[in-house]
């Protein structure tokens, strides 16, 4: 059966309610508890593990032990952790830059992408009244670049064509050189994934980075891979300078662990999160929003 964290944290308040002081066995049953939890809520195992290690180095000391109310005092140092690991606040997309500011999409195909382009280029020119240019790198999926010419008729900004034949880098450079010779604010550069991580995608997508210096590399993700995240993430995080990252398909059932997991492997903020499959379905994201929905 599945039980929320705050549920769990409750029981666990009322098992130690009764104790002046915490015993070691009493702070080892809190944490399993936290434990299933977190687990429950798709975070990924080695996140949960060192988030546990994290809050039982608090929980035995001082600030528990000596406290008055030690289970209370528990749930503090775990609300405490999830919000530090959370970020305590948005962080907005960075276009400080010589214009055009260039953003670079990167993740495993099917992850949300092309969407989130086209969310992002609707956001940044209805909201922040940027001239924004999209293109597409993936050179695989001619229904990529025919889905990224929909999306951006769809929101009104301009799309570079892009000829398969060509590499992914001299498409990438040719929409730069369009951008900049017609003052262009923002240029996003939407590239190829795979299904998984392989190394050619890798190598690829480290190639469009160096020939971009982008401004924001963002790792999109989606939610629902759940434990599958920290892998991936991890992957593109040791392979590029990741600026932010996009949670997708939060709309969906997932609870969110999946936040938390990337959160940790990157140590890069969540800027925005995917919401639905139209072009509408962007938001900035909410630390607070997240934890709870994490704590259930
Ligand atoms: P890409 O391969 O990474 O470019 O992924 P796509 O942008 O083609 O998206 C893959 C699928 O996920 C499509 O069917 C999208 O409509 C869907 N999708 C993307 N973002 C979201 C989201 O936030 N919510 C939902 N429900 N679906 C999404």
């Amino acid at each position: 059966m599945f039980d929320s964290l705050q549920n769990r944290l409750s029981s666990v308040v009322k098992t130690l309610r009764g104790h002046a002081r915490l015993t070691e066995d009493n702070i080892a049953e809190a944490m399993r508890e936290v434990r299933m939890a977190l687990l429950e809520a798709d975070v990924a195992l080695p996140v949960v593990k060192s988030f546990i290690a994290d809050v039982k180095a608090r929980a035995v000391g001082e600030e528990v032990m000596g406290s008055l109310s030690p289970g209370q005092a528990v749930i503090g140092v775990v609300h405490d952790e999830l919000k530090k690991l959370m970020g305590a606040h948005n962080d907005a997309l960075n276009l400080a830059a010589v214009p055009p500011a260039i953003v670079l999409m990167a993740g495993l195909q099917g992850a949300g992408k092309t969407t989130t382009t086209g969310k992002l280029a609707k956001r940044l020119k209805e909201e922040s009244k940027k001239k924004v240019l999209v293109v597409s790198a993936d050179v695989y999926r001619p229904a990529a670049i025919e889905q990224l010419k929909l999306l951006a008729s769809q929101v009104g900004v301009e799309w570079f064509p892009s000829d398969p034949k060509q590499a992914p880098v001299d498409i990438a450079r040719a929409a730069l050189d369009h951008a900049k010779r017609h003052f262009f604010d923002v240029l996003i550069v939407d590239t190829a994934g795979r299904l998984a991580i392989d190394e050619a995608m890798m190598a690829e997508i480290k190639a469009l980075h160096a020939a971009l210096n982008p401004v924001e590399t963002l790792f999109v993700v989606d939610a629902m891979q759940g434990q599958d995240a920290v892998n991936t993430a991890k992957a593109f995080s040791e392979t590029l300078p990741l600026t932010g990252v996009i949670l997708t398909k939060l709309d969906g059932d997932a609870r969110g662990g999946a936040a938390l997991s990337v959160r940790q492997v990157t140590g890069k903020p969540i800027k925005f999160v995917g919401v639905g499959e139209k072009v509408t379905g962007l938001e900035p994201f909410h630390p607070e929003r997240m934890a709870s929905r994490i704590l259930g």
